[in-house]
């Protein structure tokens, strides 16, 4: 409840109406002290998402592919961890926050390329996203070559990711 700014009573909305993103409120309190205040429209839901963005020129099988997947789907929040006196402490966003409340939002891509999947990691970073490159050590796979495999973006705001991803095929 927002309190009247003259005595601190309770308000209520008199009338209400909108003006551009803005919610314009006559407001008037228990002593009849009127006011109005511009509140902005909030979005029922601010989309918070993960994108995974995987090479496909490797043809990687999709065991191995989901493996790398998830490894960078945690690495963004490994990379985060530190230990004080042997206790893991984990600093995230607030967007992050939100993600791990949620329902852990991701979205798999594709790139044709190692040049493709740097580049986008390095307009990602400029844009302050946090990002989790994983390079597999190819013990297993490409023949003992480490290899970058896939990148992970977010979790962040979904508009944002998708000034950087937005024009990549789903996986
Ligand atoms: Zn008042």
């Amino acid at each position: 409840m927002l309190p009247c700014p003259q005595c601190h009573r309770q308000t209520k909305v008199i009338d209400s109406r909108e003006s551009g993103d803005r919610l314009r409120r006559r407001r008037v309190c228990e002593l009849g002290h009127r006011f109005t205040t511009y509140e902005r429209i909030e979005e029922d839901y601010i989309m918070i998402k993960q994108v995974i963005i995987m090479r496909t020129d490797l043809n990687m099988r999709k065991g191995k592919m989901i493996a790398q997947g998830a490894h960078a789907s945690m690495k963004v929040f490994f990379d985060r961890v530190e230990y004080l006196d042997d206790r893991p402490m984990m600093s995230v966003t607030g967007q992050m926050r939100e993600w791990m409340e949620g329902i852990f939002t991701k979205i798999c891509l594709q790139v044709s390329s190692e040049a493709e999947l740097l580049e986008i990691k390095a307009k990602a970073e400029s844009m302050s996203l946090p990002v989790a490159l994983i390079e597999d050590c190819g013990l297993t796979e490409f023949k003992g070559v480490k290899t970058i495999t896939c990148l992970a973006i977010g979790p962040d705001d979904s508009e944002k990711i998708d000034e950087v991803t937005g024009h990549l095929k789903l996986l």
